[in-house]
């Protein structure tokens, strides 16, 4: 008879929904003791929030988690960690302008006996930790001062003060360098070697299959299927379990016939700061025609977002490569340049860089063309109301008036706010990065359409998402970065799901 893994952590049918949103449904799953326990699935599959119901930070859901075979229930990660579950997410945690030492004890600070913070005793005792993690980091370093793989030391010296019988590593290695993630697995072992339980969440396959002792494959909030005998799991088995999602009653989009060549770059590459030999962008050439609209597609990391901001003025002193906009070569140091050469980008984040929440719809939409509503040097609000009348109806924005202040518009509406922003500067390309990011389906149909009669009008569109079925609904061609480097060209015709995320993960 073969050996009974010894079982941790056992989830059972965890639901959990955001609004109308099911994240989880019905999700069942096993961590075993003292082995790398690998997830995978693509973006979306609800990785992250499993993990965070594990780790206390979702104490709301449908289920049962059972630790060591007794049920328990954790109200926030302190209570977790107290039964030794530690998480390390996927935004790393830290407080930049403290000090190692004092990231590791925040909320747990040692006092001598008077009382008083002991801060020679936290030291050594974050040295100690350091060292366990052969890291030679003085306890001292602000966190500031530290690269991304060096805070992810700090995130698991952190769970190894409290005695960690599980750490979740949400995507660690998406933001390091080789070498860190090298460093990483070799903590992992030791980790192992004391019976830690690990959790791992990473679309790096290859990377992954040095690690991992079992998978279990995640996909629109349900479990798909665990693979055990890692020694002959190929990549293709892992890809099958990643990929799949029901795409039946996906949008379909219009087939636009295409004009001429709106923008070509050539050569573009993006060179890290303070690393010239690392790029974020590594020789990126692409065109896009009239009414073309051309999907981005990567996993984290890839560098889709950079480079929407190279191309749009956003790291001028680092870019290289060329820029044409109808054939003519353009030189874009500025988000004026852009502007003036008739980009738009829709940001990754609307409510950081994409919109004034305190401020009325109208100032929103006329803030990137203001010189059309200024009238002998004065602001006419008469022109500004018009211009974002306009939109409100064209776009359906669902809103009293223009002048409602945009924090109060749903998620939907308000991303209609920001594109009409840019449509009001009457741009020749349009960046949209992530356009659906965090709103509700009927909302995302509506942004599907409106992309599509914006091509139909002409414009050329380059749209970044990161969930594969959206991307191959709305776009007529779709590229994919992986690493910084384009790994794949897909139509049409020859796009499909396990092909795409197969570049992806390359
Ligand atoms: P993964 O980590 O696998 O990429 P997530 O767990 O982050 O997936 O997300 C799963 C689903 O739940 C996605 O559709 C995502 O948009 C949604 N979701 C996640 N967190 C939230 C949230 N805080 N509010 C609303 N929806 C969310
Ligand atoms: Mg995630």
């Amino acid at each position: 008879m073969e050996n009974q893994p010894s079982i941790l952590l056992k989830a059972q049918n965890i639901t959990k929904k955001f609004g109308g949103i099911t994240a989880l449904n019905n999700v069942n799953l096993e961590v075993h003791t003292g082995k790398v326990n690998a997830i995978v699935g693509e973006n979306g599959a609800g990785k992250s929030t499993l993990m965070k119901i594990l780790s206390g930070v979702y104490p709301d859901y449908d289920g049962k988690l059972f630790l060591n075979g007794e049920e328990v229930s954790f109200k926030n990660p302190k209570e977790a960690m107290q039964k030794g579950i530690a998480i390390m997410h996927q935004e790393l945690n830290l407080i930049p302008y403290l000090s190692i030492t004092e990231n590791i004890f925040l909320g747990r600070e040692i006092e001598n006996p008077f009382g008083m913070l002991d801060s020679k005793e936290m030291h050594k005792k974050t040295k100690e930790l350091l060292e366990r993690l052969h890291c030679k980091l003085s306890p001292k370093t602000l966190v500031s001062d530290l690269r991304v793989g060096e805070q992810q030391l700090v995130e698991i010296a952190k769970a190894l003060l409290e005695d960690a019988k599980l750490v979740i590593m949400d995507e660690p290695t998406s933001a390091i360098s080789d070498s860190e993630i090298e460093v990483l697995f070799k903590i992992i072992e030791s980790l192992k070697t004391q019976n830690v339980s690990i959790l791992y969440i990473s679309h790096k396959l290859d990377k992954l299959r040095l690690i991992a002792d079992r998978f279990i494959g995640l996909r629109d909030g349900n479990t798909v299927g665990t693979i055990e005998n890692v020694k002959e799991v190929k990549r293709d088995d892992l890809i099958r379990l990643m990929v799949g999602r029901d795409i039946s009653n996906m949008y379909k989009k219009d087939t636009v016939s295409l004009g001429e060549e709106v923008l070509r770059i050539e050569n573009i590459c993006l060179p890290k700061i303070g690393n010239k030999a690392f790029y974020l962008l590594n020789n990126i050439n692409f065109s896009v025609k009239k009414g073309e609209v051309l999907g981005l597609f990567g996993l984290m990391g890839a560098g889709r977002t950079e480079l929407l901001e190279t191309l749009f003025g956003l790291h001028p002193n680092l870019m290289t490569g060329t820029v044409f906009i109808e054939n003519k070569e353009v030189k874009i140091r500025s988000v004026m340049d852009a502007i003036k050469n008739g980009m738009g980008l829709v940001p990754e984040d609307r409510k950081e860089d994409g919109l004034v929440l305190q401020m009325e719809i109208s100032k929103n939409v006329s803030m990137a063309t203001v010189d059309s509503v200024v009238k002998n040097g004065f602001l006419n609000t008469a022109l500004e109301s018009l211009l974002s009348k306009k939109y409100i109806e064209s776009l359906k924005i669902k809103t009293p008036s223009e002048k409602q202040l945009s924090k109060n518009l749903s998620g939907g509406n308000q991303q209609k706010v920001v594109l009409s922003k840019w449509l009001a500067t009457t741009p020749k390309i349009l960046f949209l990065d992530e356009p659906t990011r965090g709103i509700d389906v009927s909302a995302k149909n509506e942004i599907y359409h409106l992309i599509n009669k914006l091509a139909k009008d002409g414009l050329g569109i380059v749209v970044v998402s990161s969930e594969l079925p959206e991307i191959m609904s709305i776009s007529d061609r779709i590229l994919v970065l992986s690493d910084s480097r384009i790994t794949g060209e897909f139509n049409q015709e020859n796009a499909s799901e396990e092909a795409i995320m197969k570049a992806a993960v390359e």
